[in-house]
């Protein structure tokens, strides 16, 4: 289903391009793909056997590069799509990688720490044969974080037989993470909504779902900067709350309750209510699918900012276009997580490290860049800001492929 939207958005850029027909055939297919078994012994004493995958989906560009998910509903199907958006995003962001993905069909959390690093230490000794420093390069997706990369670091670089900080991103600063790596997508997002707001005008009415990572960073800048969060949600459920959320308040309830809705005086939603809220933005930063054909129309944010991958079906996408609302898509709103892990790369490959403030700079001048020769590309042919971006990246991927002579 997620790769089937992923296919249907390519079809509907293609119509604006003219891509060689190789370039075509090559993104019908991954180059690699990969399912796997990992056996880990339980704390209890049994083996249990989880599946793993590494998609690596086009390498036209580069090595290629993108996150491992551990989650309960991975399928290869959703792996596949993921590279797939993977190809496209490191294209728009003009990094030097193709796309991959991987992940392990799990439910994290109801491992000790014991197992999670022995389920991750096992993805690695199978998936060691597909990845590597100049091959495939993964990061962290939802529910994986820098300690899970760096026991896959450790143990890939066990089995090679030296230090490999550059097979993964989004490390620990001791292990070569980058600084500025663990905020880097929603500041992509925030930079992204920083040039929006000065297309059009835009009130600072804020409503967040997806209370996690890339969520949180963005409710911090954005609230840093003078917005109000109306609304935030998480896998337990929403909370509403008028006057706006006190940042620092609402993580630590998060921390200790491990719930948003926790947040005293606060009034609770159903995730499909959050949605629906009256706001000036609306960010999507939990999972894909959020937004369909069936609630597209209920939306009346202002504009939507994806910070997660595939949000808003294809279908959803034609009718929050057609309702006037301005998107900023995925493959833009979080290059900056990506953007950064080139960084993170680029820094363990010359084994010298750059300040915070560095980083953020060059962040900076990435996403603006590409957010304006997207936006150009959306205003000049008259078409939505996702099929835009799609525009800009397949004309960089065509061109890498004609010059390779790939076929
Ligand atoms: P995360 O695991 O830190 O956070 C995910 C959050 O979503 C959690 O708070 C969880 O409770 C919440 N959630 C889960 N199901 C939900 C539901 N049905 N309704 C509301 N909230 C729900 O993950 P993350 O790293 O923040 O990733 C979130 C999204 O952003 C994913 O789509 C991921 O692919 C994308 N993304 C993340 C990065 C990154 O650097 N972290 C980079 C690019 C894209």
């Amino acid at each position: 289903m997620v790769f089937e939207n992923a296919q249907k958005q390519l079809e509907k850029a293609k119509k604006h391009t003219h891509l060689v027909q190789e370039t075509e055939e090559m993104l019908k297919y991954p180059v690699e793909s990969f399912s796997f078994s990992i056996p880990v012994r339980m704390d209890d004493g049994k083996l249990k056997v989880f599946e793993g995958f590494r998609v690596r989906y086009n390498d036209a560009r580069g090595p290629t590069k993108g996150g491992i998910r551990y989650h309960p509903g991975v399928t290869l199907d959703e792996v596949k799509a993921l590279a797939f958006w993977m190809t496209i995003k490191c294209a728009v962001i003009n990094i030097p990688y193709g796309g991959g993905k991987g992940g392990i069909t799990v439910d994290p959390h109801k491992l000790s720490k014991a197992e999670l690093e022995k389920l991750s230490r096992g993805w690695m000794r199978k998936a060691y044969r597909i990845v590597g420093p100049d091959r495939d390069i993964p990061a962290p997706d939802v529910y994986t974080n820098g300690q899970i990369m760096a026991w896959m670091v450790d143990e890939y670089s066990t089995i090679v037989g030296q230090y490999s900080p550059a097979v993964i991103t989004g490390k620990p600063i001791s292990l070569g993470g980058s600084l500025g790596r663990s905020y880097a997508t929603a500041l992509g997002g925030y930079y992204c909504v920083k040039e929006a707001v000065q297309k059009a005008t835009y009130g600072k009415k804020v409503v967040i779902q997806g209370f996690g990572n890339a969520g949180s960073h963005m409710a911090r800048l954005l609230a840093e900067d003078g917005y109000t969060i109306i609304a935030v949600s998480d896998s337990k459920g929403g909370a509403l709350l008028e006057n706006g959320f006190d940042y620092g308040k609402l993580s630590e309830i998060k921390e200790n309750e491990g719930r948003v809705d926790a947040y005293p005086g606060c009034k609770k939603l159903s995730q499909e209510q959050l949605l629906e809220l009256d706001c000036d933005i609306l960010v999507l930063a939990a999972l894909e699918n959020v937004v369909t054909d069936k609630n597209a129309d209920k939306i009346n944010g202002k504009m939507i900012v994806e910070l997660a991958n595939g949000p808003v079906t294809p279908e959803a996408d034609d009718i929050l276009y057609k309702n006037g609302k301005f998107m900023i898509p995925d493959i833009l709103a979080n290059s900056g997580g990506v953007c950064v892990s080139y960084f993170e790369w680029v820094q363990n490959k010359q084994g010298y490290y750059w300040e915070e403030e560095e980083v953020n700079k060059k962040l900076h001048a990435k996403m603006v860049k590409e957010f304006n020769t997207t936006f150009g590309i959306h205003s000049k042919k008259k078409i939505d800001m996702r099929t835009a971006a799609y525009v800009l990246a397949l004309g960089r991927i065509d061109e890498a492929t004609k010059d390779r002579a790939i076929y």
